[in-house]
C-alpha cells in the first residue's frame, strides 16, 4: 500500500482517473462534493452530503472506483460511505446551473443573469415578495420553505426566482441550485421512464441544494408527473432543502389530483405579486431605460407608465419600441410621438376606472365603520386608519386628483388627501401586515367593480 497518500488524494486521484470514462458532468454533480476522511483496514470512508449520494455513487460507479482505487493504492480497498451534514459547503466548485448537459442527457436550467435582486425594482405590489425572496437566498431551507410566489403574467415571477438562486450561487458558490420550468420537469420525467432511467432522474432532483421550479400550474393535475413531483418535494423538504414554486394562481384555486400537495405549498410562505401601481410602474421604466441607455423624458415616462396597467413585460415592450423609433428617426421623444408608437398596443390597456364609492364602500365594510364615519371628520382612531386607507386607494386606483377626492370625503382639502396617502405610503413600507391588508382590499375592490 502506498503509505504517502492522505485519503482525500488517494480519492482526488481516483476521480481524475475516472472523469474520462464517465464524464464531467457525472464527475461534478456526484464525486466533487465527496470527500474521503479515511482509510483504515482497506476501508475508505467517503463522506457524503446525504443519501442520495450513497445510493447514487453506490449503483453507479462503486465498481469503477474500486478498481480505481485499488490500482492507485496497490492493494484491496472497498467503499464505505458517511453521511455528513456539514458537506453542503463542500459542494461541487463548478456552477452546475450553467453545466452543459453531458452524457446523463439531463440540462441543469439557465439562470438569466440579468434577473437579479440589484435590478429587481421594489413597489407594494410585489415587496412582500421580494423581502420574502431575499430572506430565502440568506437562509435557504429554513422557515421560508417551501416558497410559493403567485401572480400574473409578466409581474416578475421568473425574475424573483433568478434572483433567489443566483444570489444563493453568490453567497455559497458551490450549492446545486437547480431551475427548471414544469413542462421540462415532465417532459425529463417521461423521458426518464421511456429509457429506464427513472433512478438517475430521482438522484438528480433529490440531491439539490435548492429547487426552483417555475410555472408548477402546469405540473398540478397530471397524474404521474404530480406524483413524482409530491415525492421529489417530500425529499427534498425531508433534508431541508429549499423549494421555490411560481404559479399563475394561488394553491388555492388549483385542483391537483393529490390535495396533499397544496397544504404542503403551505407548509411555508406564500406571496403573491400584484400588478405594480403608477409610482413603481414609473420607477421601473427609468431603471430600464437607463439600463438600455435609452433618454426618455419624464413626461413620456409618466405617460408610458399611466397608460401601460397590464404588466411589466408590457412597459418594457413598450420602451423597447420607443427606443427602436428613436434610433431610426434620431428624433428625441415627446408624449405625442410615444402615443403614436404606441398606439396599437395601447388600445387593449384599457381598463375602466375605478368608482370611488366602491372604493369607500368596501375599506367601510372591511373595517366595520359606517360610510358616513368615513366621509366625516371623526379623529377616533378606529375611524382615521381606514380613512386614510380609503383617500391612499383612491389615489391610486382612480383618475381623480386630490381636490376630486377631497370632495368625496365630504369636502375635505386637498392637503388632508395627500397627507393621508404619504402616511399610507410609509406604513406601507414599514409595515407587511397593512401592506397585506392594502393588497387584499385592492383586489376587492377590484373584483366587486367587474361584477
Ligand atoms: P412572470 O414570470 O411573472 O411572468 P417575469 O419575471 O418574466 O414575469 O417578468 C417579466 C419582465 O418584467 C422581465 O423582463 C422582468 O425582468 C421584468 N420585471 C418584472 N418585475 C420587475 C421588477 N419589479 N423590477 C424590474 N423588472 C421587473
Ligand atoms: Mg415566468
Amino acid at each position: 500500500m502506498h503509505n504517502e497518500l492522505t485519503p482525500q488524494q488517494l480519492w482526488t486521484q481516483a476521480i481524475d482517473k475516472i472523469r474520462p470514462d464517465i464524464g464531467d458532468e457525472n464527475v461534478d454533480l456526484w464525486l466533487k462534493p465527496v470527500e474521503a476522511s479515511r482509510l483504515d483496514n482497506n476501508v475508505l470512508l467517503l463522506r457524503v452530503p446525504n443519501r442520495f449520494f450513497c445510493d447514487g455513487i453506490r449503483d453507479r460507479f462503486q465498481k469503477k472506483l474500486c478498481a480505481i482505487i485499488q490500482h492507485i493504492a496497490g492493494g484491496e480497498v472497498s467503499l464505505d460511505y458517511e453521511i455528513a451534514k456539514d458537506l453542503k459547503n463542500v459542494l461541487p466548485a463548478t456552477d452546475p446551473i450553467s453545466q452543459p448537459s453531458g452524457q446523463t442527457g439531463f440540462t441543469l436550467g439557465e439562470l438569466n443573469p440579468r434577473y437579479t435582486f440589484a435590478s429587481f425594482v421594489i413597489g407594494a405590489s410585489n415587496r412582500f415578495a421580494h423581502a420574502t425572496a431575499e430572506a430565502v437566498a440568506r437562509t435557504p431551507g429554513t422557515q421560508y420553505n417551501p416558497f410559493f410566489i403567485y401572480g400574473g403574467v409578466g409581474l416578475g415571477k421568473t425574475h424573483l426566482m433568478h434572483a433567489i438562486g443566483q444570489a444563493m450561487r453568490s453567497q455559497h458558490s458551490r450549492s446545486r441550485v437547480l431551475y427548471t420550468t414544469s413542462e421540462r420537469f415532465v417532459n425529463e420525467f417521461v423521458t426518464a421512464i421511456q429509457h429506464n432511467k427513472i433512478d438517475d432522474f430521482r438522484a438528480k432532483y433529490r440531491s439539490l441544494d435548492c429547487l426552483l421550479i417555475d410555472d408548477v400550474q402546469f405540473l398540478i393535475g397530471r397524474e404521474r408527473s404530480e406524483q413524482e413531483f409530491f415525492h421529489t418535494f417530500n425529499s427534498l423538504f425531508d433534508i431541508r432543502k429549499q423549494i421555490v414554486l411560481t404559479s399563475d394562481r394561488s394553491p388555492k384555486d388549483m385542483s391537483p389530483s393529490e390535495q396533499r400537495i397544496i397544504s404542503r405549498f403551505e407548509w411555508g410562505v406564500v406571496a403573491d405579486i400584484k400588478p405594480p401601481d403608477l409610482e413603481t410602474r414609473i420607477a421601473i421604466l427609468r431603471q430600464k431605460a437607463e439600463a438600455e441607455q435609452i433618454d426618455v423624458p419624464d413626461d413620456v415616462v409618466v405617460f408610458v407608465a399611466t397608460a401601460v396597467k397590464s404588466n411589466i413585460r408590457a412597459l418594457e415592450g413598450s420602451l423597447i419600441r420607443l427606443k427602436a423609433y428613436s434610433s431610426m428617426t434620431g428624433s428625441s421623444l415627446t408624449v405625442d410621438t410615444a402615443k403614436e408608437i404606441l398606439r396599437d398596443s395601447l388600445s387593449h390597456e384599457v381598463s375602466p376606472p375605478i368608482n370611488i364609492e366602491t372604493i369607500i364602500k368596501v375599506v367601510a365594510q372591511r373595517y366595520s365603520v359606517d360610510i358616513k364615519d368615513l366621509k366625516g371628520h371623526s379623529r377616533a382612531g378606529s375611524v382615521v386608519l381606514p380613512r386614510q386607507i380609503a383617500m391612499f386607494l383612491a389615489c391610486s386606483m382612480t383618475d381623480l386628483s386630490y381636490t376630486e377626492i377631497g370632495r368625496h370625503f365630504g369636502g375635505k382639502d386637498h392637503t388632508t388627501v395627500l397627507h393621508a396617502k404619504k402616511k399610507i405610503q410609509n406604513l406601507l413600507e414599514a409595515d407587511l401586515i397593512t401592506l397585506e391588508r392594502v393588497n387584499t382590499l385592492k383586489s376587492e375592490i377590484t373584483s366587486v367593480e367587474s361584477t
